[in-house]
């Protein structure tokens, strides 16, 4: 079973197994942000929640991040993805496109989109503007970062996470991310960054492991763990 945790009165993370999503109200709308892993019934759990009128927002495709998605209908999600979401999902639903500096009000609660590629093509992360939080999806987080299989660039995650340093780091104090230790301090991004540097350098040498029916590697970068391809860094 999910479990709803408050963080003020008008925010909320559902933690579902391992992943985490969020419910964030303004005075006129409220935003589902991503619809979990094992809960297609995320916006039914939304709703017990809020009376405003709800919409979704995907931060990327992943299935740990769309299980809820179906009964939505239209979601927000970078189009960049939309390839990712149509193998899971085959197309069902609308994908309403946002990008980068797209703003969402919903009223009274501005946010803003940062687009953060590499983990997947179309992966993004939301700023909600005056409570000063970034809500970062995998991309900034204190647990695996899946950088295996099709689309996964790490030479891209690694420029994302620099300009998003460099360009938005006076916008926030708290890193809501997916997956490990809620929050985070902005402090981790340039540590992901020094990491990911480490095993593109091969300064971090990672070792060899067996996960979910695959071949692949391993680095612990101290701050967090990359899962990749063996051949990621001959390609
Ligand atoms: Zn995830």
């Amino acid at each position: 079973m999910p479990e709803i945790i408050p963080i003020n009165q008008h925010t909320w993370r559902i933690e579902d197994d391992g992943v985490r999503f969020f419910l964030l109200e303004g005075q006129q709308k409220a935003l589902l942000i991503d619809s979990g892993m094992n809960t297609p019934n995320a916006g039914a759990i939304a709703r017990t929640l809020t009376a405003l009128p709800l919409n979704l927002l995907n931060t990327h495709a992943d299935p740990d991040h769309t299980a809820g998605n179906e009964a939505f209908g239209t979601f927000y999600m970078s189009p960049a993805e939309w390839e990712n979401y149509h193998e899971i999902h085959h197309k069902n639903g609308t994908l309403l496109p946002v990008r980068d500096g797209d703003r969402i009000d919903l009223g009274g609660r501005e946010l803003v989109i940062i687009d953060l590629p590499g983990h997947t093509p179309g992966s993004i992360a939301v700023l909600d503007v005056a409570a000063r939080v970034l809500i970062g999806g995998d991309a900034i987080q204190d647990s695996h970062i899946f950088m295996f299989g099709a689309r996964r660039n790490m030479a891209r995650y690694i420029e994302s996470l620099t300009a998003l340093w460099h360009l938005h780091r006076e916008k926030f104090d708290t890193v809501y991310p997916s997956h490990g230790t809620f929050p985070l301090p902005p402090s981790q991004i340039p540590r992901l960054i020094a990491g990911a540097g480490d095993i593109v350098s091969g300064k971090c040498v990672g070792k060899h492991i067996r996960f979910m029916a695959q071949d692949l590697i391993y680095y612990d970068v101290g701050c967090a763990g990359f899962l990749c391809d063996p051949t990621f860094l001959r390609e």
